[in-house]
């Protein structure tokens, strides 16, 4: 097979994660928004729950780097799943929906610092369905009797896709309709994180999602007791702004 592009290993080397050329081994529609990618290469790449991978593309006449999270990994056949949001025009979208088996590309991996908090009793997952892969992956390492609880915003009926996960671990899923809301408008999120009574013990948060989505949401889930490191959240993408090629979303407050 061949090396990694130049970039990607010096990229690597600087994040202390390692770059591989992987290659497709299928790409296909989940839902209206996600498309499901299956990916061959070293597992190592895809680290613990919670990590991210990333992926070096065409966009034009020059390459970008887009972040995706692993669902699930399959040690023995040395693959690993991502679920990328297809539902809009973007780099990293228009390639996930026409990319076809046998492509090679360069990924870095592991990345990300968010995983599971093992002191806590329960686990709160908030977002959008960029978020359901990691989500997933994370909920499905509880070990019971852990609870999990997943609120997700869709578009589409069929986005609320489901998971299996151990005996033992409490489970409820929330789907929240987004009903034509603006994609930065965190008002269905919070309605349904306001009808959720956070149990006694030692919780969790993990939010990630669109920028004014995820910042609206940590405030109000401070506001509901939860303390800074009960709370890890990350935002993947901005409403109306494309990611930078590097893969990470505007931060700026204009
Ligand atoms: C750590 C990390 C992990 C991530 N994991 C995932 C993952 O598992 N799955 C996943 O799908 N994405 C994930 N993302 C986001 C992903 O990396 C891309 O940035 C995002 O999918 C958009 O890339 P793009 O090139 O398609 O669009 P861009 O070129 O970045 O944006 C083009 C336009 O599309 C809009 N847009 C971007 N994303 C969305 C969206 N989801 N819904 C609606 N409009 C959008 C933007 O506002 C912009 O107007 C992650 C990001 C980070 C930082």
């Amino acid at each position: 097979m061949s090396a990694p592009h130049r970039s990607s290993t010096e990229l690597a080397a600087r994040v202390h994660a390692t770059a591989a050329v992987c290659t497709v081994v299928s790409a296909r529609p989940l839902s209206p928004s996600l498309t499901e990618l299956v990916l061959h290469g070293d597992p190592t790449l895809a680290g613990q729950p919670g990590n991210d991978v990333m992926v070096r593309l065409r966009d034009g006449e020059h390459h970008v780097r887009r972040r995706y999270s692993v669902r699930s990994v399959d040690p023995t056949n040395h693959e690993f799943t991502l679920w990328i949001s297809t539902n809009h025009d973007g780099a990293g979208s228009a390639w996930a929906r026409s990319v076809a088996p046998g492509t090679t590309l360069d990924v870095i991996g592991p990345r990300g610092k968010i995983t599971l908090d093992q002191r806590a009793h329960w686990h709160l997952f908030l977002g959008d369905v960029s978020g359901l892969a990691a989500f997933y992956r994370l909920a499905q390492s509880v070990d019971g009797p852990g609870r999990v609880v997943v609120i997700v915003e869709i578009d589409h009926d069929q986005d609320a896709l489901t998971a299996t996960f151990d005996e033992g671990v409490g489970v409820t899923g929330i789907f929240v309709d987004r009903r034509g809301r603006h994609r930065n408008d965190p008002a269905g999120l919070l309605s349904a994180l306001g009808a959720f009574a956070f149990p006694p013990d030692t919780g969790h948060a993990y939010v990630f999602g669109e920028f004014a989505v995820v910042r609206a949401l940590r405030v109000a889930l401070r506001d509901r007791g939860l303390a800074d490191d009960e709370v890890s959240h990350k935002a993947y993408w901005r409403d109306g702004r494309r990611n930078a090629d590097h893969g990470e979303p505007d931060k700026s407050d204009d």
